[in-house]
């Protein structure tokens, strides 16, 4: 199955009156809806409003990306990708760009982040399928050493999630299944693991299951459930505000 011909459609109407960032994802929502069930669930052409060449070489660079990681040589990894191009919801690609309505809360241009179509808080979790798109720098998609941080698979993930119904209410869950798979990403190409989210609370989930054997067992959490594995690494410590460094 191949979405690479897919064109989306501005929806009847049009969505010129609404904010930005709310119409962005009601056209994403639209887009999803009018493709159907039998249609590809990962969008790889730009919508129509996304028409600069610097905006083309996005997705130009992305659908490299996306082939990349459908191949990428790491079951959990393949499997994450398979699942969402199986999963019922639909999920489209924005590029981070100097429009205020690409970034995410704290205006970081390098902060790619995943936003549920539905246009309702991410804090109140999904449980039916929802669909996502996916907000990511230049640099996500391209194929430079920066790219080994995994940005694109993390994001895929909490897609992932929502397109799935498994999309926790509950911030640090959803960040550590993100990392998780992002740090097996990360042992494969050589790129440094990581050890916590942004300074705030530890991310060990991967370390700990290559370290007991679990691999498996922790990465079926993803496919499966909407949690992550109850660890000494992780659910044992309080919330981490001081002891890490932003990074
Ligand atoms: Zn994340």
């Amino acid at each position: 199955m191949s979405c690479y011909g897919l064109v989306c459609t501005k929806p009847p109407g049009g969505f010129a009156m609404m904010r930005p960032r709310l119409a962005c994802l009601v056209a994403a929502l639209t887009v999803a809806t009018s493709m159907g069930s039998a249609i590809a669930k990962i969008i790889l052409e730009p919508p129509p409003e996304v028409s600069a060449p610097m905006h083309r070489a996005f997705y130009d660079q992305l659908r490299k990306a996306v082939d990349n990681l459908a191949r990428f040589d790491d079951p959990a990894v393949h499997r994450v990708y398979a699942a969402a191009m199986a999963s019922p919801g639909t999920i489209v690609f924005r590029p981070i760009t100097a429009d205020p309505s690409t970034l995410a809360t704290d205006n970081d241009p390098d902060r790619g982040h995943t936003e549920p179509a539905d246009g309702r808080p991410k804090r109140e979790g999904r449980t039916r399928p929802t669909g996502a798109v996916i907000f990511l720098p230049m640099w996500g998609v391209e194929q430079g050493k920066r790219a080994g941080s995994g940005l694109l698979l993390h994001e895929l993930v909490h897609a992932l999630d929502m397109t799935t119904g498994r999309y926790s209410p509950d911030n640090r869950t959803r960040e550590r299944r993100a990392v998780f798979v992002q740090n097996a990403w990360r042992a494969r190409v050589g790129y440094k693991l990581r050890t916590n989210y942004h300074g705030y609370f530890r991310t060990l989930d991967y370390q700990e299951s290559k370290r007991t054997g679990r691999f498996d067992e922790y990465a079926e959490y993803l496919f499966t459930r909407d949690d992550s594995p109850d660890t000494t690494a992780n659910n044992g410590t309080p919330h981490m505000a001081a002891p890490f460094k932003k990074r």
